[in-house]
């Protein structure tokens, strides 16, 4: 709260007042550095870097960081919703079973097994002469019957397979529609963190940007 009450008084890189300035990853990336969570902040106005990018990423001192690294905003943004975007994509493909068969699918199962069989036997005993044409019929058609129910509770019961795969095509489809808590979100549940690297020496090329110095850590 103090923190924030400062803000509001200073003022410093927003409007005196507002403290609402989450940017897509703001507290995901992290400073290669020192690990801390980044801040956002806006360029000064009237230099080329304001009119390019807007914002930039940056380890505060004041929030525990070291000081030392910042990188424009909209770069990193596009680079790992790309990223995302992609890893979301494959997902979407995926139709391995996300987790083991649960025990009343297993029933399921045994009791499919279980009627196959006594369909056999029905025709064996109907083939002895042992069941009338008429009581081989209504055997045929119980047993047919269950055989039919069971396996509607066996479908309802291992829809889970294809539900992860569905979900990440949706926000695939509909990733355009949302708003920057809602991508916040969706990115921190499948990212740990995006840790961003210093230039190093000779590596700060102006206007270039270089995903090699981006590691996204997966969840
Ligand atoms: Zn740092």
């Amino acid at each position: 709260m103090d923190v924030l009450d400062a803000r509001k008084k200073t003022g410093k890189g927003r409007k005196v007042g507002s403290t609402v300035t989450k940017r897509l990853l703001t507290g995901i990336a992290r400073c290669g550095n020192c690990g801390s969570g980044l801040a956002s902040a806006i360029y000064q106005r009237s230099t080329p870097s304001y009119q390019r990018y807007g914002y930039y990423y940056l380890c505060r001192v004041a929030g525990g960081g070291c000081g030392k690294l910042s990188r424009s905003g909209p770069p990193v943004d596009d680079y790992v919703q790309e990223i995302l975007l992609s890893h979301l994509k494959t997902q979407a493909r995926d139709v391995t079973p996300a987790k083991p068969e649960g025990p009343e699918l297993e029933a399921a199962k045994a009791k499919l097994r279980q009627i196959e069989s006594d369909k056999v036997e029905a025709r064996r005993l109907r083939a002895s002469d042992e069941l009338s044409l008429s009581e081989f019929a209504r055997e045929v058609r119980r047993l047919e019957d269950k055989e039919q129910e069971v396996k509607e509770l066996a479908s309802l019961l291992s829809v889970t397979p294809a539900r992860a795969g569905s979900v990440a095509a949706r926000i695939v489809r509909e990733w355009d529609s949302y708003t920057v808590d809602m991508r916040r979100a969706e990115i921190a549940r499948s990212m740990e963190a995006v840790v961003i690297s210093k230039a190093g020496k000779g590596g700060a090329q102006r206007g270039r940007f270089r995903p090699e110095l981006l590691e996204i850590v997966w969840r």
